[in-house]
């Protein structure tokens, strides 16, 4: 059977993987809060998905947004990660609008200025199933990563769950393999219209079932961690649709929740 930190929760294979691994990627500033112990997944998962699935996470507009303003600095080269909001991979829809406010006090010592700027401007990301597919397999890697680091807190409700379970298996080929391809596991997301630090999973425990969700410096989004792909939709409807908030599935087309919630289909 296999074991945790000999296996990788990915593919299973035994690992040969001496590194430690981040669940939130080090570029988003995360050098030792949530890190998974050494032998957790294997060199070969570690490296496509860092390389070919993470990154759709800041193509994203409103992740790239979240890294500008709170100024991420990414630990490998101490660069700030995103400094420009609108730059090649987030081109405005028309020119941002810049505001400008000066305010000079001459003092009998000094000149004092009291400044603020504002740039204000749209970006659009029109519906690619590729791009939405690989978006959906991040936030996925992100969300079964977030519940093994869980599961491995001394304090873990429920304790001890079967990583490598059946039920597991529909997110762990989702993330690993696109599969079933062709299609896009659905996910939730509430976005917030404010910033903040935070970074957090909350696990839900559903009948037989789990959900994850997480809490990204302000953005809310939720996945099965157990649903099989044809119940996606329909799971996440049931848990999600009673908040009352606006919250958007996306999947295989970007829409509202449930009639009547969101603020209108795109
Ligand atoms: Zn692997």
């Amino acid at each position: 059977m296999p074991q945790l930190g000999e296996s990788c929760i990915w593919c299973k294979a035994p690992t040969d993987n001496s590194d430690v691994s981040h669940v939130l990627p080090e570029c988003f500033g995360n050098r030792d809060a949530q890190v998974l112990p050494k032998g957790t997944m294997c060199r070969s998962c570690n490296n496509y998905l860092g390389s070919k699935i993470e990154p759709a996470l800041v193509e994203d507009p409103i992740i790239h947004a979240i890294c500008v303003t709170l100024r991420v600095v990414d630990p490998g080269d101490a660069n700030v990660f995103r400094d420009r909001l609108f730059d090649q991979d987030h081109k405005p829809v028309a020119p941002p609008q810049r505001n400008v406010q000066l305010n000079l006090t001459i003092r009998a010592d000094a000149l004092e200025l009291e400044a603020s700027y504002e740039v204000k401007g749209t970006i659009r990301r029109a519906f690619d199933r590729r791009w939405v597919a690989r978006f959906s397999r991040a936030i996925h890697k992100l969300a079964f990563e977030s519940f093994v680091w869980l599961q491995l807190r001394p304090d873990a409700k429920p304790a001890a769950l079967d990583l490598f379970a059946e039920s597991f298996r529909p997110i762990r080929r989702w993330v690993r393999y696109g599969e079933p391809h062709g299609s896009v596991r659905p996910l939730v997301r509430m976005p917030s219209s404010s910033v903040t630090h935070q970074w957090e999973p909350h696990l839900w425990g559903f009948d037989r079932h789990f959900a994850l969700e997480l809490r990204l410096f302000g953005d809310w989004l939720a996945v099965s961690l157990t649903s099989p792909h044809g119940e996606v939709q329909k799971h996440l409807t049931g848990w999600c649709s009673e908040s009352g908030r606006p919250a958007w599935l996306i999947g295989e087309s970007f829409g509202p929740l449930a009639p009547g919630k969101g603020s209108g289909a795109a």
